[in-house]
């Protein structure tokens, strides 16, 4: 079953402006209902709109794509002002910037930069001299650390024979990329990283974290998890990591150059508060009282002595995510004194209550279907018996 809606733009920035749903057009008591994993019904009005962002665009060789609106930029081009030296004292980052590239001065150390962040979209330009020298790990080496402890490799991996877990894209030490899409020495390569951190709850890791990289647009990481911080020649072994850390990038004492550095922070993990992707019963619940409790306070908004259904349908989508006693109890009331309301009405008005009342049966059915109303709901069943004695269940 598919239900088209069109909206309006003045319903749409309604929409995104305030928690009342009244006016999307968009149906409640529709797809099925929360349940212990799932904060939200399907096709739930009440899930927040994605926040809208601008996107970039491509890079080409010969100039840096733009970022999207939301990225924060670390290297555009211009200066050093978001890095710093990673070296014991900090201090200046010595590398150099020339004709908007970073670019590695080697011997001066591994730079990093001043803010910390964690789970993160990173996206990452380099490129070799052309007339790159060396061979194996000593081709065109530098790296990226994530957090300052888990490298992704940069290396002139085209046509250069090396340990496969050292390679270009590799996470150094740990897992080899899955192919090799790297351009030749001259050209930039472009990395899009998405990392996330591991999760520790009471001293054991429920989510190891785990790094995904395109290189050139090539999936070359697939959700990789991470064992622990980049070593070298030895096994890592996973640890719990800081909620943030610098991006480091390393002096391998080769001339690599860098440029369009930006990265967007990503929404907590679901076991981390996050409230999409899989949820904890747990986490569920508690997201579920929260979205009731704002309906709630919503419905309050909608109280109208000659018009209560609009709060009486508002307070019942609440029970969908949080079937708070209180609540079905006025539910229970509001729907009898209704139900009392449409008994008086004289038998030529009763037609024109239809739509409204075939709505709360609707909800009602919604409710009790879902297990959130028990199945001899009062008011329920006296609506259910309007609509049966109108023939309102009927097509028309
Ligand atoms: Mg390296």
């Amino acid at each position: 079953m598919k239900r088209h809606f069109t909206l309006s733009t003045a319903a749409l920035v309604f929409l995104v402006t305030t928690t009342s749903r009244a006016a999307t057009g968009i149906p409640a008591f529709y797809g099925d209902a929360p349940d212990e994993h799932h904060p939200w019904a399907v096709h739930d009005p009440n899930r927040p709109q994605p926040k809208a962002v601008t996107p970039g665009t491509f890079s080409s060789q010969e100039q840096p794509g733009k970022p999207p609106s939301d990225a924060v930029i670390l290297f555009d081009g211009t200066d050093l002002s978001k890095w710093q030296s990673a070296g014991d004292g900090g201090g200046p980052a010595k590398w150099v910037v020339k004709d908007g590239l970073l670019i590695v001065e080697p011997k001066t150390g591994d730079i990093r930069t001043r803010e910390e962040f964690g789970d993160c979209q990173l996206h990452v330009e380099w490129a070799e001299t052309p007339d790159v020298q060396g061979s194996s790990q000593g081709r065109g080496n530098s790296g990226i650390f994530l957090m300052g402890r888990v490298e992704i490799q940069v290396l002139d991996s085209y046509h250069n024979v090396t340990y496969a877990d050292g390679h270009a894209a590799s996470v150094y030490g740990v897992n080899p990329p899955l192919v090799n899409a790297i351009r030749p020495p001259g050209e930039f390569q472009v990395y899009d990283i998405v990392f996330r951190r591991p999760v520790y709850k009471d001293g054991k890791a429920i989510d190891p974290g785990s790094v995904t990289v395109f290189v050139n647009g090539v999936l070359e990481q697939d959700h990789t998890p991470l064992e622990g911080p980049t070593g070298h020649m030895r096994r890592t072994h996973p640890v719990p990591f800081p909620e943030k850390g610098p991006l480091k990038l390393q002096d391998h004492g080769n001339p690599v150059r860098f440029r369009n550095i930006w990265y967007r922070p990503l929404p907590p993990n679901s076991l981390e508060g996050g409230t999409d992707g899989p949820l904890t019963t747990e986490a569920t619940m508690a997201k579920r009282k929260e979205i009731a409790a704002a309906i709630r306070k919503d419905a309050e908004q909608l109280k109208d002595p000659a018009n209560p259904v609009p709060q009486m349908l508002r307070l019942m989508e609440s029970l969908e995510y949080d079937s708070d006693p209180a609540t079905v109890q006025l539910v229970q009331d509001m729907g009898k004194h209704y139900v009392e309301s449409l008994k008086e009405l004289p038998a030529d008005k009763i037609a024109g209550k239809r739509e409204q009342v075939r709505e709360v049966n609707g909800a009602f059915r919604f409710l009790i279907r879902f297990k959130v109303l028990p199945a001899t709901f009062p008011p329920a069943e006296d609506i259910a018996a309007i609509v049966r004695e109108q023939r309102w269940d009927r097509k028309q």
